[in-house]
């Protein structure tokens, strides 16, 4: 493989992906898939079970490595270190500088359950960035502030309510300064009346200039939040635009079915 173009002509691209593959056992789950996402836009991802959403941002995210095309973030290769006009494999170290800079947060909560909240958030940065304790611990402070969550730094995960650890897991990821950060269906578990505080956080970072992938069925949310949304379907991005255009007048019957389902 040899580089196509240099780091420096995407420094506006937070993401970018062109022909990206992945297969699994010999079947493939994307596609063909063509994606550019700008510094501080919100993308929305919808599309049905199994259409390759997860696997996506598991993509961006280095935790799986991609068949085919090329995937840039932060202006830097998935997988691959650019060196005089070639590619080389990246080192495991290297896997792990690239991937402190995403923030990613799951549908299920993923806190460490024998730890505290506090030691949850400052556990990566102390950790992986080397930050000194007090200063992740008053950065930590800072970001329980944020989603609501102050004076509960010693509450264990399970003494909170879905809502409240989806909300530790944001600020947990956060303390990391991650550049871009990624939801999974991260309201798809929650009870109904939890919903709405883990999305005015999201909503407040999107304000903050966040860039953001967020796949979720909460079209309300992206509506009013996401710059595009892209409809996945069998491996393949069937239709992006804005919200309002997307949602309004579908130009595929899948994505028109889809519509008609969840909404
Ligand atoms: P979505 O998030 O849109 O529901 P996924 O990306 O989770 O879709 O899955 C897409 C397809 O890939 C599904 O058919 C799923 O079974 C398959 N798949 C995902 N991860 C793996 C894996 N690690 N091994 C084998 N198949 C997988
Ligand atoms: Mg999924």
């Amino acid at each position: 493989m040899t580089a196509v173009t240099t780091s420096a002509e995407h420094a506006g691209v937070a993401v970018e992906c062109v022909g990206v593959q992945k297969a699994f056992d010999g079947t493939p789950v994307l596609k063909s898939v063509d994606l550019s996402v700008e510094h501080g836009q919100v993308l929305c991802v919808i599309g049905p079970s199994g259409s390759g959403k997860s696997t996506f941002l598991r993509c961006i995210n280095h935790l799986e490595r991609i068949d085919g095309g090329l995937l840039r973030v932060a202006g830097e290769m998935v997988g691959y270190r650019e060196h005089k006009g070639r590619l080389h494999e990246l080192r495991h170290h290297e896997i792990a500088r690239r991937r402190a800079d995403i923030g990613m947060v799951f549908q299920g909560f993923n806190l460490f359950p024998h730890m505290t909240v506090l030691e949850n958030i400052i556990e990566a940065p102390m950790s992986v960035r080397k930050v000194k304790r007090a200063e992740a611990v008053a950065d930590a402070r800072r970001l329980l502030e944020k989603v609501g969550l102050a004076g509960r730094e010693e509450a264990y995960p399970r003494m909170l309510s879905g809502g409240q650890q989806q909300r530790v897991a944001i600020a947990r990821a956060l303390a990391m300064r991650p550049k871009i950060m990624l939801f999974d269906e991260p309201t798809s578990a929650l009870d109904p009346e939890l919903v709405g505080e883990v999305l005015s956080v999201m909503k407040e970072l999107a304000a903050e200039g966040m860039t953001m992938i967020v796949v979720t069925h909460e079209l309300g949310f992206a509506r009013e939040v996401a710059d595009t949304v892209v409809f996945m379907d069998g491996g393949y991005i069937v239709e992006q635009g804005p919200p309002a255009e997307l949602f309004a007048s579908p130009r595929t019957d899948r994505c028109r079915d889809f519509l008609g389902k969840v909404l």
